[in-house]
């Protein structure tokens, strides 16, 4: 069985890791080495950048991989890109496992914007007083200038000196809706706000919001690049056969979504 690479930062990319492993693919997991402790997996794991896609497309060849899969994280902004160019550049079959964003539900009360730092400036304007922040470690620097909210900040690991002043809950997903209810009223929260993610694993805040009444500022995704798109960990399993019977030749720039 060809060798498989698995760009990874995500519950699917862990969750694939294992189903691939499991059918006879060799698997290489890439981290990007941002997180001290992250998740057990087998195959292979290699940690680190690659020295953007020309690095990348040496070390697709370096390795002999067969097949590429992004599966790194819908806010990952550059490692898509760098990926599509550096597959087409030695010339292997890749795939972008992406999962669906989170669509607003009855009973919501979602303020959108496009980037971070426009969710600041819209805490501002909603003269918000004591917000979730659940954007991730990296993210949370964009609200530095809002002097006026207090921030319960959640993150995987400390945040060190990134928002002065702001009160830590060291938690890692999934979480349930009793617990974000009990984490948004015992901290007397006022607004979420958080990047639309999509999936399951962090889905309950937004519920507990609903219930509770309070807006949440949803962070529109990046863009993406115009590569054969999957949602889920099931339909990457099945690109990938896909690919294999068809001689692992390059199956870019056919999008099927879903299974
Ligand atoms: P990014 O902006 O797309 O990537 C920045 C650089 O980090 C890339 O150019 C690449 O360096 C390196 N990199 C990213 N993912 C990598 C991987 N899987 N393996 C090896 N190198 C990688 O991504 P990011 O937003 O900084 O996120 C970094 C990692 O955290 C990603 O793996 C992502 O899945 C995960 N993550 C991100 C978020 C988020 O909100 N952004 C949330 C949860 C998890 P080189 O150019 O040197 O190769």
């Amino acid at each position: 069985m060809p060798r498989v690479l698995i760009l990874a930062g995500t519950t699917e990319a862990t969750v694939l890791a294992g189903r691939l492993d499991a059918m006879g693919h060799e698997v290489v997991s890439s981290l990007a080495g941002v997180t001290s402790r992250p998740v057990d997996r087998p195959g292979r794991v290699r940690s680190g950048g690659f020295g953007g896609a020309h690095g990348l497309a040496r070390f697709l060849d370096a390795e002999q991989i067969g097949a590429v899969v992004d599966a790194t994280h819908p806010f990952a902004a550059v490692m898509p890109f760098n990926v599509s160019t550096a597959a087409r550049r030695v010339g292997l079959p890749h795939c972008r496992l992406l999962r669906p964003p989170w669509t607003p539900a009855d009973g919501d009360r979602w303020v959108e914007v496009p980037t971070l730092e426009a969710a600041a400036r819209a805490l501002r304007q909603m003269d918000a007083e004591r917000a979730f922040l659940a954007v991730g470690r990296q993210s949370i620097g964009a609200f530095a200038a809002c002097h006026d909210v207090a921030f319960v900040v959640r993150a995987i690991e400390p945040i060190g000196d990134a928002l002065p002043g702001a009160e830590t809950v060291l938690q890692r997903g999934p979480f349930d809706v009793d617990r974000e209810l009990e984490l948004l009223t015992g901290r007397r929260i006022d607004v979420v706000v958080t990047k639309n993610s999509g999936g399951t694993a962090t889905a309950a805040k937004l519920a507990a919001a609903r219930r509770l009444d309070i807006p949440v500022v949803m962070v529109d995704r990046p863009s993406q690049p115009d590569v054969a798109t999957v949602e889920t960990v099931a339909a990457a399993v099945d690109w990938l056969e896909g690919a294999r019977r068809a001689g692992w030749t390059t199956c870019g720039h056919v999008t099927r979504r879903g299974v």
